[in-house]
């Protein structure tokens, strides 16, 4: 709830840090493309604290911090960085990979030092499926077992799951099996084409739609939050749906689904990567400022892509024209790998907002 007060304009609600691009998996889907050594010219642990030392100048409500990668582990000073978040109060996430290096004792020792969410990812029902994309054998098994650990451990788990054109009719078994874990929310990321991505098949526009009325059904009864990432157009599938139930408009607004209302890419989101660099999301890499010469707080707030994305009026075709580009504003990745802009539409949307008589932007290019 406590999300409703802040203003993505001002202050994001989560700042994704890429601590290191190594990684000793090879993900079919990997944004980093990520490496089995750190690049030399990764931020050193001195810029990493000097970093983290300005996130409390955006204010209260801070942003979450989220510490993501390649794999977060291979950072050997990740314990110190943690410390220092903590110590000047910011949350602190993080998304391991599920190597070897992913134990029970090492998860005790991040809930610890003060983590308090841990984000995995299963993308398949069977270790089949899962450790194809995964691109190394026995990654199932060792996400499940992580799963079972952070349970006892009492640390909140996200499990993401990704969603394509071969993933989607395997995902209502994977809800399945998921459905009797100690999860606190699931997340289905909606491929965007960058990185290793290009190797794979998006959901079609149309697919999406069942495959979105399908997510929203299941997510008023799953023991655990159901979300979307680069996919805002659920949030108007879901809206859709809860008006033909007969939901009020504040039955509606107090939705669970209505806590990421107006979150995108850029607004509510920043990403800086391994080398420094300030983006709006991972997904959209746009490097906009460098974290070891810049103010994130002036980035976040005064930079001209940031500013255009917090202003859903600058979109452009469809996304412009739409009743819901306030709480949607579509996919700001998806639109920047299909258009090459990233106020263009989302591609991945069929809808035809009232009066609009133009055709879709015609896509481009697949970045
Ligand atoms: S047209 Fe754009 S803003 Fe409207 S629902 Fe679709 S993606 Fe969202």
């Amino acid at each position: 709830m406590r999300h409703a007060a802040r203003d993505y304009s001002l202050t994001p609600l989560n700042i994704y840090w890429e601590v290191t691009q190594a990684c000793a998996l090879a993900c079919r889907h990997c944004r980093a493309s990520a490496m089995p050594d750190a690049h030399p010219r990764q931020l050193s642990h001195e810029e990493g604290v000097a970093f983290i030392r300005q996130i409390p100048q955006f204010g209260d409500p801070m942003p979450t911090l989220i510490l993501t990668g390649g794999d977060p582990l291979e950072r050997h000073d990740l314990l110190p960085l943690i410390d220092e978040a903590r110590r000047l109060g910011v949350d602190v996430s993080i998304t391991p990979a599920a190597t070897g290096a992913l134990t029970k004792e090492v998860l005790a020792t991040l809930a610890a030092h003060g983590v308090s969410g841990l984000g995995l990812s299963l993308d398949g029902s069977t270790a089949e499926r899962h450790d194809a994309i995964r691109g190394i054998r026995g990654t199932y098994e060792r996400t499940l077992a992580a799963i079972g650990w952070a349970g006892e451990l009492g640390l909140p788990v996200q499990v993401n799951t990704l969603v394509t054109a071969g993933t989607a009719a395997d995902i209502p078994a994977v809800y399945e099996l998921l459905e009797s874990m100690p999860l606190t929310r699931w997340s289905l990321f909606f491929l965007i084409s960058v990185g290793r991505g290009t190797l794979l098949e998006p959901l079609s526009p149309r697919d999406g739609e069942e495959f979105m009325a399908w997510v929203h059904k299941i997510s008023s009864a799953a023991p655990f939050v159901v979300a979307t990432t680069e996919a805002p157009s659920y949030r108007r599938v879901a809206i859709e749906q809860m008006r033909a139930a007969g939901l009020t408009a504040e039955q509606t607004r107090r939705s669970r689904v209505a806590r990421s209302f107006g979150v995108r890419d850029g607004h509510g989101v920043m990403f800086v990567s391994h080398l420094g660099e300030i983006c709006p999301a991972g997904f959209l890499p746009i490097p906009v400022g460098d974290v070891r010469t810049d103010s994130i707080v002036e980035v976040y707030r005064d930079a001209p892509l940031f500013k255009s994305l917090h202003d859903p009026r600058q979109l452009t075709g469809r996304c412009h024209h739409c009743q819901h580009q306030q709480i949607c504003g579509g996919s700001r990745a998806r639109a920047y790998a299909a258009h090459g802009d990233p106020l263009a539409e989302d591609p991945f949307c069929p809808h035809i907002p009232p009066h609009y008589t133009r055709t879709p932007q015609p896509v481009e290019a697949a970045r």
